[in-house]
């Protein structure tokens, strides 16, 4: 049985320094002994995107990304899932096999903010604790405001990470453009596998 395990489900396409930020941030604050990369093979709400790198390439730079903190490991059962993959289905594979009562989910202001939209949004607010990472862009708006009646009822937490003006559309537009991007990527493996 382990309580302290947070998930962190994204397209990670490609993963990036913020992502490893708020994961490592919600580490240390909230006590974990682990986060777990979810890799959405076919996210419902990204599926017209032309940019998409493989599957393979998205979990090979993960796995990269992660290899030298021993609290971070990649949970692929996503990838075996015929059709759209929805985190609800994950969520409670997982809470099943750990024997918890919750999960930690560790996701962008962004993403909290679009809960009510995802599929059995009321079942996944009951499953998790919601461990909220800021996002610039999204700071300037009043939280409070935007917030709705679904989100009262949920168990949440902000988590305490500088905003990083950082995400994958951002490395994409700038290895498109030919701009630098080095060093928004973990390390030099993951650039190096990135950069064909
Ligand atoms: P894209 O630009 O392709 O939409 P992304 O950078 O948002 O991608 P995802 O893999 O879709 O990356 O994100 C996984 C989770 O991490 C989401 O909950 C997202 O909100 C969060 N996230 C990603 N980047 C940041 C960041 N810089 N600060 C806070 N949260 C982030």
């Amino acid at each position: 049985m382990n309580s302290n395990i947070a998930i962190f489900p994204g397209t990670f396409n490609p993963i990036h320094i913020g992502h490893l930020m708020i994961a490592d941030t919600a580490l240390i604050q909230f006590g974990l002994d682990k986060i777990v990369f979810i890799v959405s093979p076919n996210p419902p709400n990204k599926l017209n995107s032309k940019e998409f790198l493989s599957i393979n390439k998205r979990v090979e730079l993960v796995e990269s990304a992660i290899q030298s903190n021993k609290a971070f490991e990649t949970d692929l059962r996503e990838l075996k899932r015929e059709g759209p993959s929805f985190t609800i289905d994950t969520v409670l594979e997982m809470k099943a096999e750990k024997k918890v009562g919750k999960l930690h989910f560790i996701l962008g202001l962004d993403s909290f903010l679009s809960l009510p939209s995802w599929q059995k949004a009321k079942e996944l607010g009951e499953s998790c604790k919601f461990l909220v990472a800021p996002r610039p862009g999204w700071l300037e708006i009043d939280v409070a405001d935007s917030l709705s009646s679904f989100h009262d009822d949920l168990d949440w937490a902000l988590i305490d990470s500088p905003p990083l003006a950082i995400s994958s559309t951002l490395i994409r537009t700038r290895k498109q453009t030919g701009l630098s991007y080095r060093y928004l990527m973990p390390n030099d493996e993951v650039f190096e596998k990135y950069n064909f």
